[in-house]
């Protein structure tokens, strides 16, 4: 006899025949779109294709990728690429922090080819060591403040509600749920009143912990591509006035070379 697999309770109850399809460690229901994890099963495949959906949606939408020879420094084109590939797979929070630590290291490579000096503050202490050694310009110095105080200090202190704040209101569906009745029945009754107007949404602040991280989830999706190539351009310019060739002599005239 022929494996026909799990019914769908749902469809069931609205009695409907829809047998659920197996993927990867989920069943699905192709009527419905219910969906289960099943614990015993690897996630990795499932990890894999949302991995490969998000970095091709992404792929052309950001600076295209550079190589270690675009770059000539290991620890920059390394970090760059951890920010790069974390954006492709959609882990954007990590992301975003990874550029920050990308213009610190690039701070310290400034400060160890000028001054032969191995550097070990952090992002607000490079900045100032930059600034009062004059080792950037003053354009380049205030974006890199800006980008402290806007981007790096919020996300590298995972302060979500500093982050969302500017989204402002959320537009929330208050769904009375009754605990002792079938919440999937009022979930669905609810549905159907949001649809016809006949329930109101309610304005919540996104800062409110119910939407904050749902709210950060999709403030981080709409900023990350302007962030990234604010950072690649930033880093290619850098390349070019701060790290050239006559620079490295320089330093290795004064500091002696390595090997
Ligand atoms: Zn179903």
């Amino acid at each position: 006899m022929e494996e026909k697999g799990f019914l769908c309770r749902v469809c069931e109850n609205k009695g409907k025949e829809s047998f659920m399809i197996e993927r990867h460690d989920m069943l699905i229901c192709p009527t419905c779109k219910t969906s289960f994890i099943m614990k015993e099963k690897s996630p990795l495949g499932r990890y894999e294709e949302g991995w490969k959906r998000n970095a091709e949606y992404m792929f052309p939408l950001v600076r295209p990728p550079l190589y270690l020879n675009d770059l000539a420094n290991p620890r920059l084109y390394f970090l760059y690429e951890d920010s790069y590939h974390t954006l492709l797979i959609g882990k954007y929070n990590a992301s975003i922090v990874l550029m920050g630590v990308l213009l610190e290291a690039l701070m310290k490579e400034r400060i160890w080819l000028k001054l032969g000096l191995y550097f070990r503050g952090a992002y607000g202490a490079c900045l100032r060591k930059i600034e009062n050694e004059r080792l950037m310009d003053a354009k380049d110095i205030s974006f890199l403040r800006k980008f402290k105080d806007n981007i790096r200090n919020p996300y590298q202190h995972a302060d979500d509600a500093q982050i969302v704040k500017e989204m402002g209101f959320y537009r929330v569906y208050p769904i009375p749920i009754d605990n002792s009745k079938s919440v999937a029945k009022q979930l669905e009754q609810g549905m159907k009143s949001v649809k016809t107007g006949k329930l109101k949404p309610v304005l919540m602040p996104v800062t409110h912990p119910l939407v904050r991280d749902i709210a950060k989830k999709e403030y981080d999706r709409k900023q990350v591509i302007g962030f990234f190539n604010q950072v690649y351009d930033f880093l290619l310019s850098a390349k070019i006035k701060y790290f050239k060739q006559e620079e490295y002599e320089e330093h290795h005239k004064k500091f002696g070379k390595p090997i």
